[in-house]
């Protein structure tokens, strides 16, 4: 192992924010600074800090688990892999390959993600695959394809936030999420530019902001609709760009003129002068960006709530512009590469759709398999965790804790005990873990080398930095394994190789010509650089990313997905035909969408979308509103987290947070226990008192399992295209607990 420092990135959210690891005496490796990676400058939240404790817990796997007896005992690699196999097999045979599961995560590598894409289709041949980054940012992703044809977390890197004028930032958390990147909202503040926060809570977050505007959980589609009717009464609509860059405004124009402004307040409680304070700070600046998060993505209307801020965006001429544009601020440690690369229902590599047939040709030719072999779409998450135990009998589950981080947690967990067969593979005993009949230990980010892609679209290369314990094995160590043994006869476990580079390589060309096409980037390029941008096609003729013809160039890529020619421009042995003829490597694209969008005709699509409520809203047995979310020292379902003392010492446990008013109805006091119920369940947490939250809503951080588990509570009503469930509101009712 290195002796000096090595970098690398956090483990946990999408900022991936880069750090060097070095070495101590007792073989474990400590956090230092890197300030040479953009993002985050060397600055780290306390999670980043202390992730290293991880690394060497008490409490971290290192023997295969087997259930014996109703116990989960040690076993030796060999009996876990053939328990594993024999389980995935039997239940092929019996009740064929759609009754075989598989679930990712979001924290997965780009490499596992591909391999555990490629696993499914090929090995198990199975459709039933997604992963739970469908709860994170799905609905952003839907809504930016709609609208932009593309993907995107940012279609611009994070150092261009400072330089705008005004930011609306839409149910985002920033200081408790990713605190490192607040520094690009100061320095907004500092250049003279604005911040609108949009958010039901008054967070750390909207405490840093010019204006904070607080509406009822779910009604951000209808804020959004009333600040376009402004924008049009007060003539501030950029006409000319609408009538060049865009089709569909005059169905989104007429949604938005039936949403005035006083109804807007009716609906969301935000005052017109507000909505009017709002609107003039986001249209008198040249430049102005939306960026939204979980808030208005974690919704049953989530894809059209973020069509209703892109509109905004489009009408004011605030997107594909230089220092202007939207984005969405969010997502798990790679959960934008997560989903360009296969381990989505509905995907294959490169953000290939697989129920394209030149998709699907393209991706078999280079997994050696018939097109037709490959299966279609399959369930979303919440959709094939429902299933478990009736049309899907066996789940294999990489990087995922859903008995927490699920919606409607406690009938998921039910679902999950009535599986034939769960094998899980993980670092730590989470709580779905412990329900498994195999559990297999599996290696860390600062054990192992692969890729990430951050939430600006930059792909990251995570080195090695420390031997992993004794007993643990790598993700792909495991796919290869059981590739061997469920397809040993056809070789299988040939296309599952364990080295991350190999695996990468053979990721490019699969990439190549897709909307995300990595075929251009390499592991020597993202050792030299920090970060590439995709699209990164492998382009002999490529210009420099920011220049007018490199931005046409690489929307091309992204637009023409499936062209033959640039299929052919990476070469069977992992080099492009650029780097093959000597020419010119294409340097990544930071910035997109400045000549046109990668639609077919190049222009965005207005979303024509209209005010809807929740899916449940409050009545007299349910009157108040639950909405969830996160705090700074824990990480989505803690598995990791609750594991380090220092973060566990500044969070120890889940809460209610209540408006006094509530409160005072209650009679409970602050740090005594109450019950928030729903239709689906009950949590009991102590109170936590503060006049930052509206009087109608309550909020519950979800990192906890057992009694205060917020996720028991949560509404799995899915959105209509994304599929993401209602994670931000639902119906509940606050019961003050005695004794
Ligand atoms: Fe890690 Fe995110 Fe914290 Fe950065 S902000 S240190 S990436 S958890």
């Amino acid at each position: 192992m290195p002796n000096s420092a090595t970098p690398t990135h956090c483990p946990y959210c999408a900022l991936q924010c880069g750090m060097n690891l070095t070495p101590l005496q007792d073989g474990g490796v400590a956090v230092v600074e890197r300030p040479d990676f953009p993002v985050n400058k060397g600055a780290l939240c306390g999670k980043g800090r202390t992730a290293p404790a991880v690394l060497a817990s008490s409490v971290r796997l290192t023997s295969p688990l087997v259930r014996s007896g109703g116990e989960l005992v040690p076993a030796t690699w060999d009996e876990a892999l053939d328990r594993i196999a024999e389980g995935l097999a039997r239940t092929r045979t019996e009740h064929g390959p759609d009754a075989c599961g598989v679930f990712g995560g979001g924290g997965l590598t780009n490499e596992k993600a591909y391999s555990l894409g490629k696993f499914a289709r090929i090995v198990l041949g199975t459709s039933q695959i997604d992963y739970n980054g469908r709860f994170c940012m799905s609905s952003a992703a839907a809504a930016g394809m709609k609208a932009f044809g593309l993907d995107r977390g940012l279609p611009f890197p994070l150092e261009d936030i400072p330089k705008t004028g005004c930011v609306i930032l839409v149910g985002s958390n920033l200081a408790e999420t990713m605190p490192p990147s607040l520094r690009f909202f100061t320095e907004l503040k500092e250049n003279g530019g604005t911040l609108i926060v949009i958010d039901p809570r008054r967070t750390k977050t909207a405490e840093q902001a010019d204006l904070h505007l607080a509406p009822r959980p779910g009604t951000d589609l209808a804020l959004a609709l009333g600040m376009l009717h402004l924008v049009v009464a007060d003539g501030r609509v950029d006409e000319e760009y609408v009538q060049e860059r865009t089709v569909g405004w005059e169905d989104a124009r007429a949604a938005a003129m039936a949403h005035w402004p006083e109804f807007v307040e009716r609906i969301t409680g935000v005052s017109v002068p507000q909505l009017r304070d709002a609107v003039r700070m986001f249209c008198e600046p040249e430049h102005a960006m939306v960026l939204t998060a979980r808030g208005p993505e974690q919704q049953s209307k989530g894809t059209d709530t973020v069509g209703a801020w892109i509109n905004l965006c489009l009408a004011t001429g605030r997107a594909g512009r230089p220092l202007s544009g939207y984005g969405c601020l969010t997502g798990q440690g790679n959960g934008q590469g997560g989903r360009e690369h296969g381990q989505k229902a509905d995907q294959l590599p490169g953000y290939r759709k697989l129920d394209d047939p030149a998709a699907r040709r393209h991706v078999a030719e280079v997994w050696g398999v018939d097109p037709d072999s490959l299966p279609g779409p399959g369930r979303s998450a919440y959709e094939l965790l429902d299933a478990l135990g009736t049309d899907i009998k066996s789940l294999l589950l990489m990087g995922s804790n859903p008995v927490v981080s699920a919606p409607r947690a406690a009938h998921i967990e039910e679902r999950i005990k009535s599986l034939d067969f769960l094998a899980v593979c993980d670092v730590v005993l989470s709580e779905t873990a412990a329900l498994a009949d195999v559990v297999l230990p599996v290696t860390q980010w600062a054990e192992e080398t692969g890729t990430t892609t951050n939430l600006e679209g930059r792909v990251l290369l995570r080195r090695r930095a420390i031997t992993p314990p004794e007993g643990v094995r790598s993700d792909l160590d495991v796919m290869h394994e059981l590739a061997a043994r469920l397809g040993g006869e056809k070789g299988l476990e040939k296309g599952f190789p364990t080295d991350p580079e190999e695996v990468f390589e053979e990721l490019r060309r699969a990439s190549a010509g897709g909307a995300a096409d990595y075929s251009g980037i390499t592991y020597g390029r993202l050792a030299e650089e920090n970060g590439v941008f995709w699209p990164c096609p492998a382009q002999a003729d490529a210009a420099p990313a920011d220049s007018e013809d490199s931005e046409d160039a690489s929307l091309d890529a992204a637009a023409g997905a499936d062209d033959p020619a640039q299929d052919d421009e990476a070469t069977d042995d992992g080099t492009t035909s650029a780097e093959a003829k000597g020419g010119a490597v294409h340097p990544g694209t930071p910035r997109l969408f400045f000549d046109r969008f990668a639609t077919p005709d190049g222009r965005a699509r207005f979303a024509p979308v209209s005010h809807r409520a929740i899916a449940e809203e409050p009545d007299a047995e349910y009157p108040v509103l639950l909405t969830t979310g996160r705090v700074v020292a824990q990480y989505q379902s803690g598995a990791q987290t609750r594991r380090v003392d220092e973060l566990n010492a500044a969070a120890p446990g889940p809460f209610v947070e209540l408006h006094p008013r509530l409160a005072a109805r209650l009679g409970a006091a602050d740090g005594d226990p109450v019950a928030v119920v729903s239709r689906r369940g009950r949590a009991v947490a102590p109170a936590r008192i503060t006049t930052g939250i509206r009087p109608d809503t309550v909020f519950m951080p979800f990192h906890w399992p057992g009694e205060g588990r917020a996720n028991t509570l949560t509404n799995p009503a899915l959105d209509p295209t994304s599929r993401m469930p209602e994670f931000k509101a639902c119906a509940v009712r606050v019961e003050a607990v005695r004794n």
